[in-house]
């Protein structure tokens, strides 16, 4: 079916979804509230059932390019003690990679594929949506320029995808009643860090209980040097009475204001203040999710990523889930006889499947093992198995892997 697709947003969702779609013989535009896209954010993890999308686009070496092939996640109490070791990626014998990569990196390498694929006059920058109404026969998109006194632009096509964040104006539209994004009590702060490799050098830590810090390497071109970009945050609860400041992946912060609490954070294996420390910038962000949602498409409009599935950074999903989004939608589009079938096989596909991811990460995901061996064992340990036996770790690891689909045996196949 001949089909134009307005994409909204061009974060991670939105470029994925412009190349799924294109690909799959729809035009498509891409409309971007930011004037300029720069590389903003920290780290990211794109998990290997989403990489393998990645690489079907032909984006996998470009980004192997930049990012690091992530080897395993290790499990550490706040004494540093190691609790467990999974591998992951190719370590683990995925036919495909876990990248670990600075997010603004990926995202502009990814807006360059767009150029190159699609071509640089189908993207607006510096166009922020405001509205749209379903028509019976597509969509009309109205946009504001903020930066130019807000001058009004509209837009038309066959379907409107709401790519456009944890902040959605498309799910607004739909949920016109639905508030802020639900926060759960903890903050996490974000940098990137100059360190010497540590672990095996494309290693992931989770470190402590409650309270966590989490770090990995993130570029390819430190690794080369024999340093490590490492991607580090910080999380610990708050009495929520303080209340948070909306969350905005912008909002610098103070590391006096957490480094006291990791102190004693030096194991032999890394010193957590001296990372901490050396960091240039810090980013706060409040660790905030939204209910999933009963329905995504209204009309000829749906939504993909944090719009239609915000959920704790916990797991690498993210951005990995608006990936899969991306590639099941174009799918859908490919394979279906008309737009409102194929709109609904995709949500009919994923809405299920992010939902119970977002649900489980409440739950912790898969670093509550972290806690779990905090409340079991709160001055350390001599045998880890005495603590958490090896079956029920092993259980909580493969459980998060089966419910995000990306199982050893999912992916692979
Ligand atoms: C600046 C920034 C920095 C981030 N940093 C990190 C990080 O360090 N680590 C991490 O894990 N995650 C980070 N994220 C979130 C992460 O990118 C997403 O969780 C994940 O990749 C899913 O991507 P998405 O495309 O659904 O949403 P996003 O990547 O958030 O992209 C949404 C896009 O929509 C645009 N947009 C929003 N409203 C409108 C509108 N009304 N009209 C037009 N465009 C609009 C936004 O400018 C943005 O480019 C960041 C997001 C942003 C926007």
């Amino acid at each position: 079916m001949k089909v134009e697709a307005l994409v909204v947003g061009a974060g991670i969702g939105g470029l994925v979804a412009a190349l799924e779609l294109r690909k799959a013989g729809i035009d498509v535009r891409i409309f971007e509230s930011a004037r300029e896209v720069r590389p903003l954010g920290v780290g990211i993890n794109l998990l290997p059932h989403c990489v393998r999308h990645l690489d079907e686009l032909g984006a996998m070496e470009r980004l192997l390019e930049i990012g690091v092939s992530a080897s395993e996640q290790v499990f550490f109490n706040k004494f540093g003690q190691r609790i467990w070791t999974d591998a992951r990626g190719l370590a683990a014998g995925y036919k495909w990679p876990q990248i670990s990569i600075h997010r603004g990196e990926l995202q502009v390498a990814l807006m360059n594929l767009v150029r190159e694929r699609i071509s640089a006059d189908r993207i607006h920058l510096g166009w922020h949506l405001e509205a749209f109404e379903n028509r019976p026969d597509g969509v009309a998109a109205h946009f504001i320029d903020r930066a130019n006194g807000d001058a009004k632009r509209q837009a038309k096509g066959d379907i409107l995808i709401g790519a456009d964040g944890i902040h959605s104006t498309v799910r607004k539209q739909f949920y016109p009643d639905e508030g802020p994004a639900k926060w759960n009590g903890a903050l996490i702060y974000r940098a990137v860090s100059e360190t010497r490799p540590f672990l095996s050098g494309r290693s992931h830590f989770m470190a402590g209980g409650a309270q966590t810090l989490i770090g990995y390497p993130i570029s390819k071109a430190h690794m080369d040097r024999g340093c490590s970009l490492t991607n580090w945050a910080a999380r610990f609860f708050i009495d929520p009475a303080r209340g948070f400041a909306r969350e905005d992946w912008n909002r610098r912060g103070d590391i006096a204001d957490f480094l006291p609490r990791y102190e004693n954070w030096r194991f032999d294996w890394f010193d957590m203040p001296e990372l901490i420390k050396s960091a240039p910038a810090v980013w706060e962000f409040p660790m905030v999710d939204r209910d999933p949602l009963p329905q995504w498409t209204f009309g000829r409009a749906t939504l993909m990523g944090d719009a239609a599935h915000a959920m704790y950074p916990l797991g690498s999903n993210g951005a990995s889930q608006s990936i899969i989004d991306a590639n099941a939608l174009a799918n859908a589009l490919k394979s279906e006889e008309n737009i409102e079938s194929a709109l609904h096989a995709y949500e009919n596909d994923r809405r299920p499947k992010t939902a119970r991811i977002v649900l489980h990460n409440r739950q912790g995901g898969p670093e509550r093992i972290v806690r779990m061996c905090e409340e079991r064992a709160p001055e350390g340990f001599d045998d880890i198995e005495k603590v958490i036996p090896m079956v029920e770790l092993l259980g909580i690891i493969d459980e998060y892997k089966k419910l995000a689909s990306f199982d050893l045996e999912t992916v692979n196949r």
